[in-house]
């Protein structure tokens, strides 16, 4: 047995069961909201990206469109058939009035000049805008037909690309070249338009240096950088790394919010169920509680359906339980033989007609003796006995009323409790008692030479009487009734007064 108890596995927690769940809800949805939290991020990261990338195509589309007109620019003023003639036999006034003549015309030019094959200006350098550097370049720049753009920033206010292109004669000649400068505004223009907001477009030239720049982007960025057709420069297009879009925060908020409610109303769910069951094991506690005690056994009404049957068993098991104590009660305190109350229950019930004697009602104890039993057991047989027996028990039984009790102590003796008659009256009962006893005996056709001796006493009402004490002056009484002849009945006291007590 303690083997098979030691087996057993220890209770769970209802608690703890709930307080798992709840971490298991609670973890399954921040899961999920991160997860999905994630899936956003990286759709707004490639959104973003594609972003830039579309702003950078766009800028650098603007860009290579100005560059190309620059260079169609440049070749479409270095084919003027009229330069042959310029170049070859004009002098160097004609020429300078030429590319002054022409710079006019055209918008945000700076500076352009004719050029010797050497890269020499045909004319005053400082009025056809060719700055010293400019000079010094053309000169080391070499043959004339190179397409790169060359940055100058010398000057402030007088930043400015320039390019070149070769003048050929018709049969094929180097007869020198245009020299042309135009100012960066233009690309500072185009880089501004195609700037989105938020964005920053860096152009960067070959050497490394910035050409014009457009907006601004602070802390971490995406970057992504384009070459501007064959320049040698470079596109830079930036954008902020955003971390979290608002879409983002707002399904955090909304996750957090479902999280809460979820999370309040499981809790609220299980700490109802909790109550509920605990209140189901409760009610069932006070029922067996108030079967162990005797007590009347409340019906265990369960808060939830599901525990119905259960409830519906023990609320069965209880009355029938209470009916079997009943039962067994009853038979505890009845005489088999003759159904009348036995020694304990008279044990059980004197205190109450001490109490009614000490209320001032007259209570009289009779003991009752059958006379010569043993001899009709021995001549009769037991079973003739027991119908003595039942018939004295019946008479009893006729001959009380609510108020008294008759019970059998032991053997043939019996005890009765007469409530409520003086001396005469009981005197009267006794007679009765006879004469309904020989009348029964008569009806069973038992012919017996028998009768009944009794022993009276008062139970006392004022000094404090005991069964003990009141039994012993009835059975002495009896006694005495015995030692007359039998037959009759004999009070303690004389002529049955009421004694002092
Ligand atoms: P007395 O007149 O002095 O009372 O003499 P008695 O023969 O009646 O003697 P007593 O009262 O002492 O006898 C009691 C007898 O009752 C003894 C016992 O054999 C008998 N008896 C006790 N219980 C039962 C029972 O249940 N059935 C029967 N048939 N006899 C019983
Ligand atoms: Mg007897």
């Amino acid at each position: 047995m303690p083997a098979r108890a030691l087996a057993q596995p220890a209770p769970a927690s209802l608690r703890r069961h709930f307080l798992w769940l709840l971490l298991g809800v609670s973890g399954m949805l921040v899961g999920g909201v991160g997860l999905s939290l994630w899936f956003s991020l990286q759709v707004d990261s490639q959104n973003q990206q594609g972003l830039l990338q579309l702003h950078a195509d766009s800028a650098r589309s603007s860009l290579n469109r100005r560059l190309n007109y620059y260079r169609t620019l440049v070749d479409s003023i270095a084919s003027d058939p009229a330069l042959e003639d310029l170049i070859r036999f004009g002098d160097t006034d004609a020429q300078q009035q030429w590319a002054q003549s022409r710079r006019r015309l055209i918008p945000d030019l700076f500076g352009l000049a004719l050029l010797t094959p050497e890269g020499a200006v045909l004319g005053n350098a400082a009025s056809l805008r060719v700055g010293l550097p400019c000079q010094a370049e053309l000169a080391s720049r070499g043959p004339l037909r190179e397409r790169r753009l060359h940055l100058h920033r010398e000057m402030s206010g007088a930043e400015h690309i320039d390019l070149v292109a070769a003048v050929q004669g018709v049969d094929g000649d180097m007869l020198g070249g245009v020299f042309l400068s135009m100012r960066l505004a233009p690309l500072q223009r185009i880089l501004d338009e195609s700037t989105y907001h938020g964005h920053a477009l860096t152009l960067i030239g070959a050497a490394g240096e910035t050409v014009v720049s457009s907006g601004e982007v602070a802390g971490a960025a995406r970057e992504i950088r384009l070459n501007v057709g064959a320049t040698g420069w470079t596109l830079v297009a930036r954008a902020p790394i955003q971390k979290l879009a608002d879409s983002g925060k707002v399904q955090i908020v909304a996750g957090g919010l479902t999280l809460l409610a979820v999370l309040l109303l499981l809790g609220f769910g299980m700490l109802g169920l909790h109550r509920a069951m605990l209140r189901d094991v409760a009610a069932t506690r006070a029922a067996l509680t108030a079967l162990t005690h005797g007590e009347p056994v409340p019906a265990i009404v369960p808060h939830y359906i599901e525990f119905q049957p259960a409830a519906e068993d023990i609320n069965l098991i209880a009355l029938q339980l209470q009916a079997q104590r009943e039962q067994l009660e009853h038979l505890s305190l009845t005489d088999p033989l003759t159904g009348l109350p036995n020694r304990r229950a008279f044990e059980t019930r004197f205190p109450q007609a001490l109490g009614f004697a000490e209320r001032g009602h007259r209570i009289a104890l009779v003991l009752l003796d059958i006379d010569y039993f043993k001899r009709i057991n021995d001549s009769h047989g037991h079973g003739v006995g027991d119908q003595v027996l039942l018939a004295l028990a019946l008479t009893l039984t006729s001959l009380t009323r609510r108020a008294d009790l008759s019970a059998r102590l032991a053997g043939d003796e019996f005890a009765i409790l007469l409530a409520d008659l003086d001396a005469a009256g009981v005197a009267l009962w006794y007679q009765r008692l006879i004469d309904h006893f020989s009348g029964e005996l008569n009806a069973l056709g038992l012919n017996l030479q028998t009768g009944i001796s009794a022993g009276q006493t008062w139970l006392q009402g004022v000094t404090r009487d005991s069964m003990n004490q009141a039994l012993a002056r009835a059975d002495r009484a009896l006694y005495q009734a015995k030692k007359r002849g039998r037959g009759q009945l004999v009070f303690d006291t004389p002529a049955g007064e009421k004694n002092a007590g």
